[in-house]
């Protein structure tokens, strides 16, 4: 569903990402972990069209989709949770999931049935529609970035790390959204610092340090092994 062939990014002279070739397959959920300024982020970014890829290619169904505009690849099936969420402050939770319809034009009812949807899947988020989502918890404002980006019913789910800066329990409740996303078919591609809850949730992951890949294996190979032990486990 996706793959990245050397992907380059720079920001003026500096080479945030400095080659990356990674694989996601459909259904599967794959994790990249890393530490901070690794490089997450600014992949993420390339994936999905809002920083340019310096060198390398960017596949979407076997598609070169590495100049292509990011509403397109949003059209291509492909939506970004983005870190701090980024959901807009003064606007209501219904406002906010309207805004990731945006790709639908408009049809209304669709909309709504699609706003209906993510309001069974996160309860929370419904007795909350008409509150400012300035004024939501960080938890809530977490589901709501990431119900917002199920609106365009991707089937490539990008999420930057959900974990941010939430409280343990509200980081159980994030990572049994993402089983649950996971159990209903769709495709995610996980960027994480809380490790051993990400590779507990991913089918395959990847080790991304200063730019480049630098282990991979399935979620519970890299969960055993002792260099990511040493380094990113420690502390969880
Ligand atoms: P974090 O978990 O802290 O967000 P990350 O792994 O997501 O880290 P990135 O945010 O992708 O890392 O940053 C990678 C490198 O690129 C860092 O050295 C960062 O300072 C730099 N960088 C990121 N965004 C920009 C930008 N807009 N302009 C210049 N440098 C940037």
């Amino acid at each position: 569903m996706l793959k990245l062939e050397s992907v380059k990014v720079s920001y003026g002279a500096i080479e945030a990402v400095k080659g990356v070739s990674l694989e996601v397959r459909k259904g599967e959920v794959v994790t990249i972990i890393g530490a901070n300024g690794a490089g997450k982020s600014t992949l993420l970014k390339s994936i999905v069209g809002l920083e340019p890829v310096k060198d390398g290619k960017v596949y979407i169904d076997g598609k070169d989709c590495t100049y292509v505009a990011p509403h397109k690849r949003v059209g291509l099936g492909v939506a970004m949770s983005p870190e701090g969420r980024g959901v807009f402050a003064d606007q209501t939770v219904r406002e906010n999931l309207m805004l990731g319809a945006y790709s639908r034009k408009s049809d209304p009812r669709a909309i709504e049935e699609a706003i209906e949807r993510e309001f069974k899947r996160f309860p929370r988020l419904k007795e909350r529609q008409h509150q400012l989502s300035g004024t939501l918890s960080g938890g809530e404002q977490q589901m709501l970035a990431i119900a917002r980006a199920l609106m365009s019913e991707p089937r490539l789910l990008l999420l930057d790390e959900p974990s941010l800066g939430l409280a343990p329990l509200i980081i159980k409740d994030i990572f049994e959204a993402i089983r649950q996303l996971r159990h209903s078919g769709l495709t995610i591609l996980l960027v994480e610092q809380m490790a051993k809850q990400a590779l507990g949730v991913a089918d395959r992951a990847y080790v991304l340090e200063t730019g480049l890949i630098t282990l991979e294996g399935s979620g519970k190979q890299l969960l055993n092994d002792p260099k990511v032990k040493a380094a990113y486990l420690g502390a969880h």
